[in-house]
């Protein structure tokens, strides 16, 4: 047992729980929450907006978004490495320095596992690791965001934001003119914890790679055509200084107007003071997105994240109608096959769009993806219908309407078809299936008739049936 560091305060208890799944854009009106209290009201720049609009927005976060956020652990990495150590409180010594000299007194294995158990630890707890991703959660569905930068280790960017990570030369050989949002990962991840850029001989050899390496370049090309906003560091924070520093000196003071979001009220002065060119935003970085999310909104360039409420519920509705239809026997009603397969459909529709929340692929405001998506599902349904492969028609609709769902804005009186037959139009419940189903044969002779030779002709054991997979 380590003897306890009096330098370093201990975190009294929080007197109203702050909750992190409310919403970011507002306040949750609870007195003393300790996540509202940080949401400072503020004037949203024009400038970030339109670089928003223009996808030219480029966010460089710092570990105060991420596991060194107020209130994530008791102690950061830092004033826990300090109190192993037993480094008195008088004593200065910056990040870097610190890390050196634990490798120097115990190992670079020891403080590599120090730093594993410290992710291992949070990822164990929800609430932990919930608190760490908020920042994440929030930047996720922002489809003009695609080009983060980061200092941090871990790989919430990477699962909350389906980031694809750059950290070697290799990463962005392979990778970089792939779409899709990227973070460039400059102090290393924790998926490789030999890339971890934590000791001050570390810092060397990251920024000489910085001034020299293809990726260095990538950043200096990005940094000064696009606006950027640093979110996450602090004053007393190395890296924000010396990355700021290093960039500004390399792209020879071409950086555009860059922005950092901190909750130092001090903070224009303390720049000025270390000579640092750069527009402050007092309030809470989480906050921050939010309320650009709002106006992103308003001005109709992306949907509501509320698009996505309701979507779960909705799947599990899907999920029952399907166990309502494999109870009856395929082979007495074939025209059953059709509502199977057009539900499972409807459930990879539906999967598609809550899997690819992260990505924010689908909350583009023009639908670009969406609409294009639908539309050639529209051509291959005619294609099959025309083949006849009635099969195939069914499926399609399903995901196609799983994808509609997600369109329609109001979901509190929603009309999902849940049931198919040929020649019908949507069927929302069971009652008005089986009165339809009975009128199957008649309804579409040449699809009741294609769906009972394929019953026939598989299906041969009584309690299996058709499953089609997710792809088309
Ligand atoms: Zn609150």
């Amino acid at each position: 047992m380590c003897s306890r560091d009096k330098s370093i305060p201990e975190r009294g208890p929080t007197l109203v729980r702050p909750n992190p799944q409310s919403d970011d854009s507002r306040t949750c009106g609870v007195p003393g929450c300790e996540i509202c209290e940080l949401k400072k009201p503020f004037v949203f720049p024009k400038e970030i907006l339109e670089a928003a609009e223009n996808r030219k927005l480029v966010i460089f976060a710092g570990a105060g978004v991420s596991t060194e956020a107020r209130g994530v652990f008791n102690l950061t990495l830092y004033e826990d490495t300090r109190r192993e150590l037993k480094i008195g409180s008088r004593k200065k010594i910056s990040f870097s320095a610190l890390m050196s000299l634990y490798c120097r007194r115990k190992t670079r294995r020891m403080l590599l596992h120090k730093i594993k158990n410290r992710f291992d630890y949070m990822k164990k707890f929800p609430e932990i690791y919930k608190h760490a991703t908020r920042f994440h959660r929030e930047l996720s569905t922002i489809p003009c965001i695609q080009e983060i930068v980061t200092t941090n280790w871990d790989d919430h960017f990477e699962c909350e934001c389906d980031a694809t990570p750059i950290v070697t030369p290799d990463d962005f050989a392979a990778f970089s003119d792939i779409p899709g949002r990227k973070v460039f990962k400059i102090h290393g991840s924790v998926t490789n914890y030999g890339s971890i850029v934590a000791t001050a001989e570390d810092y060397q050899a990251c920024y000489r790679r910085l001034r020299t390496g293809v990726i260095g370049s990538v950043l200096k090309v990005l940094l000064s055509s696009k606006t950027v906003v640093f979110v996450g560091y602090s004053f007393q924070d190395e890296d924000f200084e010396r990355v700021y520093r290093l960039l500004n000196r390399e792209v020879r003071g071409l950086l555009p107007s860059s922005y950092i979001v901190i909750l130092d009220e001090d903070a224009k002065a303390t720049l000025a003071s270390v000579g640092i060119n750069i527009k402050p935003i007092i309030t809470d970085a989480t906050f921050f997105l939010a309320t650009l999310k709002a106006q992103l909104v308003k001005k109709k360039l992306m949907l509501p994240d509320e698009r996505y409420n309701g979507l779960e519920k909705a799947y599990e509705r899907v999920f029952e109608a399907q166990n309502n239809i494999f109870r009856i026997d395929p082979r007495r009603h074939p025209e059953n096959i059709y509502s199977l397969v057009y539900q499972d459909g409807l459930m990879h529709g539906l999967e598609d769009v809550i899997g690819s929340r992260k990505s924010g692929r689908f909350s583009d405001g023009h639908m670009l993806m969406l609409m294009h998506m639908i539309q050639s599902y529209e051509f291959l349904r005619k294609r099959y219908l025309h083949a006849g492969n009635y099969w195939e028609v069914a499926y399609i609709e399903g995901f196609r309407n799983g994808l509609l769902y997600f369109l329609s804005s109001d979901k509190k009186t929603p009309k999902l078809p849940l049931y198919y037959l040929f020649g019908c139009g949507d069927i929302t419940n069971l009652r008005d299936y089986r009165k339809l189903a009975k009128r199957a044969r008649n309804l579409h002779k040449s699809a009741y008739s294609f769906v009972s030779r394929l019953a026939a002709s598989r299906i041969h054991t009584k309690g299996v049936s058709f499953h089609h997979a997710p792809f088309l």
